[in-house]
């Protein structure tokens, strides 16, 4: 069936390794990521079976299908305050920066008689989550004050919104924070978490601070790059994961449209660059699937240039001679299409053992 999601498990399976072993060899724990594969049962039972301990996902409805009894759930996303039942009930750990959010999810643990654990944010420039760091002890003082939460770990998260590097400094101001937290409270905290993997980079040029003992990992171990600088990290799999999508239709036409032009069928207006005659082929996958700025063509020959809700469109005059109708074309994938086509209900996945 296509368009079809490939799925190489061996190659996620050597990554996962890799980035098990380098991480490890620091004293750091990971929290493996799954949200860009909707927690794909699969990849799931692969980091179970490597001996990851924490699994992580910004959905609880992600969450909620991870049947592993063995692993800890850690919800990424700050949780929503109509929400809060859920989350004490289908995770062990969230990530938190609001005192009201906090104490209803110490209500809900209280009425559960359960302990909910947290990871405090601290905001260090990113401009996404997170508390200031001058504010920790004030919240610490808070926290301490609710019987079923547990101050588990301070995080921070980077290179999100604001596409901030993490650097030694950043990450050294949590090790601060949890100086001052043990001075003032004699409280130890047990997981500094110092990003994702836009962190790796740190690890790699040997600059970590000692004392980060924990990353989020999801991009990495899936396809093989690092997020600071996006290039690949130590060799990993950057091909785990391609699309394959079919030809229904391949005919020579004209590269400009022909009449008067107003808005493409998403309000935009387009420029179209004259080529002449083109032979242009429309692949059944559109942006209802992934958005087209996201994937490449194996076949460097191959352009895209455009694509409605159900149609994509390329230009296959480079290469005309060695396609017809029917024909599958394949393409590499980044975060962004790797979450848009799992996401999307009309991708089917074929899986390589
Ligand atoms: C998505 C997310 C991560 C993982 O990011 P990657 O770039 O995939 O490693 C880590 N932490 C938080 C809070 C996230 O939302």
């Amino acid at each position: 069936m296509y368009p079809r999601i490939n799925i190489d498990l061996k190659k996620i399976n050597e990554n996962i390794q890799m980035i098990k072993e380098i991480t490890e060899s620091r004293n750091i724990e990971i929290f493996a990521v799954t949200k860009a594969v909707c927690a794909d049962e699969k990849i799931v039972d692969l980091l179970v079976y490597n001996g990851i301990r924490y699994l992580a996902d910004a959905r609880l409805t992600n969450l909620e299908n991870i049947k592993s009894k063995e692993i800890k759930k850690v919800l990424l996303r700050l949780p929503s305050q109509s929400e809060v039942e859920r989350v004490v009930k289908s995770t062990d750990i969230s990530l938190n920066s609001t005192i009201s959010t906090i104490s209803l999810l110490n209500d809900e643990a209280k009425k559960l008689n359960k302990k909910h654990e947290i990871i405090l944010m601290i905001e260090l420039g990113d401009l996404r989550e997170g508390i200031k760091p001058e504010e920790v002890l004030t919240y610490a003082e808070k926290i301490f004050k609710f019987d079923n939460i547990n101050l588990k770990g301070l995080g921070v998260n980077l290179t999100c919104y604001g596409a901030v590097i993490p650097t030694p400094d950043k990450l050294d101001i949590l090790i601060d924070l949890k100086n001052s937290i043990k001075e003032k409270f004699s409280y130890d905290i047990d997981i500094i978490s110092g990003g994702n993997s836009s962190s790796l980079h740190l690890l790699k040029k040997d600059i970590m601070p000692l004392g980060i003992n924990n990353l989020r990992i999801g991009e990495t171990y899936l396809l093989g790059t690092e997020t600071a600088y996006g290039k690949s990290f130590m060799y990993m799999n950057t091909d785990s994961f391609s699309l394959d999508a079919e030809i229904i239709e391949y005919y020579d036409k004209e590269s400009i449209p022909n009449g008067l032009i107003g808005m493409d069928a998403f309000g935009n207006k387009v420029e179209y660059e004259d080529k002449g005659i083109i032979r242009r082929g429309i692949l059944a996958i559109g942006r209802q699937d992934v958005n087209p700025n996201d994937i490449v063509a194996f076949d460097r020959r191959l352009e895209i240039l455009g694509a409605s809700s159900d149609h994509l469109i390329i230009n296959f005059e480079k290469a005309k001679d060695d396609y017809s109708i029917g024909d599958i074309v394949r393409f590499k994938l980044n975060y962004g299409s790797l979450l848009d086509l799992y996401t999307s209900k009309y991708v089917s996945k074929n899986y390589i053992e």
